[in-house]
């Protein structure tokens, strides 16, 4: 598919995700002109189910918005044709996926957050 996804960004939030990541591609990290829009969860129908587990697990807010800022990112048009088909994935990376889980095992039930809500101390 070419361009961007079905619920598109509005063209100024597209605006801010390619001044956000410099018209740089987050998959092969090329500077390109002719970047893409896409949507970190799926804007077609899988993205209610991504959107919905997300939320479940804490990870995102209640009221998350797909077509906004925080779910865009620019990929090159070969990186996004691959990421559209499902054959690029991706992950948030090792240390923060470690940092997650330590904070989850040694946090009482009680006390935990969910992520969304701790997850500047990554920063
Ligand atoms: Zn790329």
């Amino acid at each position: 598919m070419a361009g961007d996804s079905q619920a598109s960004f509005s063209q100024s939030v597209r605006n801010r995700i390619r001044e956000t990541y410099k018209h740089r591609c987050v998959i092969c990290l090329a500077w390109i002109d002719t970047t893409q829009c896409a949507h970190v969860l799926d804007a077609a129908t899988p993205g209610a189910l991504q959107l919905r587990n997300a939320v479940t697990l804490g990870v995102l807010p209640k009221g998350y918005q797909k077509n906004a800022l925080a779910n865009g990112m620019v990929q090159c048009p070969n990186c996004h044709a691959l990421f559209t088909k499902n054959r690029v994935v991706l992950s948030l990376p090792i240390p923060v996926l470690k940092y997650l889980e330590k904070y989850v095992r040694s946090t009482r039930k009680a006390v935990l957050k969910p992520l969304h809500e701790v997850r500047h101390v990554l920063r």
